[in-house]
């Protein structure tokens, strides 16, 4: 049987099946073995591997998962494509598809009951996500704080290069920060519109995302130092000093001078320029403006 990943069998099995696209699903299909060869690549899979993937479609990236890894994990939220997966998985026994929103399942316990608990301790997200939730499935993924090794994922061409970004420049913001605080992050090759069925509205690339044993930095209070690195980006032409004092009021005032002090930042840098570090420091010096 050849690979689902050709425009050929990928039009035989959607007309087989009668399925029409949800762009509202963000339903973008790889129909590329090359692109799909460097995805798996990209992840370093081997026969010990577990492979936990977000939205399969109807199995393009699923099946070159499954040639390399020992299980592979697949949770989709089109109840049109199960019957589809059923179907093109039929050769792989060793892929087990979850029906659901990837927002809303629970991601460490999936991880716990398919993979750990089974022995299987070298995990891989190896995913085409769907772009109209990009952002949120990855942090939903970094949070769950499940023991992967590495995350691989096709994404909007914009967010990798965001996600990527070092400070100083233009595309480095809060979500640079959320996602280099839990990975080491690489932009590892762009991708062609033509590569996928329908073609999305956007450049796409690959991103990988390797898992530090520790955060980056370590800081007293993960979720106040995400919400002061946002508040540090709230208008990025502001200095750092007048984004916070916006986020927690003009009578916190002299308290972030005092902690932009204390973290040694100059309170008329923009948060654009502060490392990961320095926003950590500055973030425990702020700790006293918590809003409870
Ligand atoms: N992996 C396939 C490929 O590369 O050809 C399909 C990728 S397509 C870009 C995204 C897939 O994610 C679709 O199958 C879509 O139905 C599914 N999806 C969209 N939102 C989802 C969600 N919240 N949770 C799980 N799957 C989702």
């Amino acid at each position: 049987m050849k690979d689902i990943a050709t425009l050929h069998r990928t039009k035989e099995i959607l007309a087989k099946h009668g399925f029409s696209f949800k762009k509202s699903l963000g339903q973008n299909f790889l129909i590329d073995l090359n692109v799909l060869g460097n995805i798996v690549g990209a992840a370093g899979l081997t026969p010990e591997s577990g492979v936990l993937e977000i939205g399969p479609g109807i199995g393009s990236l699923t099946e070159q998962s499954a040639k390399l890894a020992k299980k592979v994990v697949a949770l989709e939220i089109d109840q049109r494509l199960l019957p589809i997966l059923d179907d093109s998985m039929a050769p792989y026994p060793h892929v087990s598809v979850i029906h659901g929103d990837a927002l809303e399942l629970d991601l460490a316990e999936i991880v716990e009951r398919e993979f750990t608990s089974q022995g299987i301790t070298d995990l891989a997200v190896v995913a085409n996500l769907p772009y109209y939730v990009t952002t949120p499935i990855i942090m939903r993924i970094l949070e769950a704080k499940a023991p992967f090794r590495t995350l691989v994922m096709m994404i909007q061409k914009e967010v990798a290069e965001r996600i990527g970004a070092k400070p100083g420049t233009k595309a480095y913001g809060s979500l640079s920060i959320a996602i280099q605080y839990f990975a080491e992050a690489e932009v590892c090759f762009t991708v062609p519109k033509q590569v996928f069925i329908p073609a999305p509205n956007v450049d796409s690339a690959v991103i990988r995302l390797n898992i530090r044993k520790e955060p980056a930095v370590r800081v007293e209070d993960e979720a106040f130092f995400f919400e002061v690195t946002r508040a540090s980006f709230a208008q990025r032409r502001k200095t750092i000093l007048n984004n916070l004092t916006s986020h927690f009021g003009k009578a916190a005032k002299p308290d972030v001078e005092a902690a932009l002090e204390k973290a040694g930042v100059d309170p008329k840098r923009r948060g654009e320029t502060l490392s990961l570090e320095e926003f950590a420091q500055l973030a425990d010096a702020l700790l006293s403006l918590k809003k409870r």
